[in-house]
């Protein structure tokens, strides 16, 4: 659900003005308010007296289901109080958790974030990480790679893409299989900077895979 509200704004030159401020955002029923967000639009208002541009601040209840992210994001001078912040949302979200069903439990945890910019950031980020994965759709024929997704917001603790390509040859998704189609897909292509970054990290660090392979879909 997405929920919009007509807010009192003060400009930074003190005129008070009205708004339609967003408040709640659900994406995967509206998926053009994502875009909006990514665009840096959304609660970007101008000062009908001075004409000044800016953030008006409030706090925003983002929801992405199929991404498996949830954030709590509250205005910047909020930050101050980040440990009150992160106590309410956890009450918060264990109260509104009651409000879903068996079926569509929410099995992640929330993510506190303080200005809208900052959530821009993170979903401009995601989708630096998407571009790079729909490459990998792209060419997993073509190489020889078996694609494999595992669980969104396990890819997004460990800062990883959510498309693993494992080599054909091997028949399971073992860690040699995950490092030879690792190694296939980044030599082909040099734009990859998550995915090459991705695998630097993996070959440094094997327990990583322990968390992947519990993560695999
Ligand atoms: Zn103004």
């Amino acid at each position: 659900m997405t929920i919009a509200n007509l807010e009192k704004i003060k400009c930074p030159n003190g005129h008070i003005f009205e708004a339609q401020l967003i408040s709640a955002i659900s994406v995967s029923d509206n998926f053009e308010l994502k875009e909006a967000l990514i665009a840096g639009e959304l609660n970007l208002v101008t000062c009908p007296e001075c004409g000044q541009m800016f953030y008006a601040e409030c706090f925003i209840l983002y929801h992405d289901s199929q991404n498996e992210l949830i954030s709590f994001v509250y205005p910047l001078i909020f930050q101050e109080q980040a440990i009150q912040c992160m106590a309410k949302m956890q009450k918060e979200f264990k109260l509104a958790l009651k409000n879903f069903s068996d079926k569509d439990k929410i099995t992640y945890e929330p993510i506190l974030l303080f200005g809208i910019e900052n959530l821009v950031l993170l979903l401009r980020e995601e989708q630096d990480i998407e571009d790079e994965e729909a490459i990998l759709k792209h060419l997993a024929n073509d190489l020889n790679l078996t694609v494999v997704k595992i669980v969104p917001s396990i890819a997004r603790k460990l800062a990883i893409p959510k498309f693993m390509p494992f080599d054909k040859k091997n028949k399971d998704f073992s860690e040699k299989s995950l490092f030879l189609g690792l190694d296939n897909f980044v030599k082909h292509n040099s734009n990859l900077e998550h995915y090459a970054d991705f695998f630097k990290r993996i070959s440094k660090n094997k327990s990583m895979f322990t968390e992947i392979s519990k993560a695999l879909k």
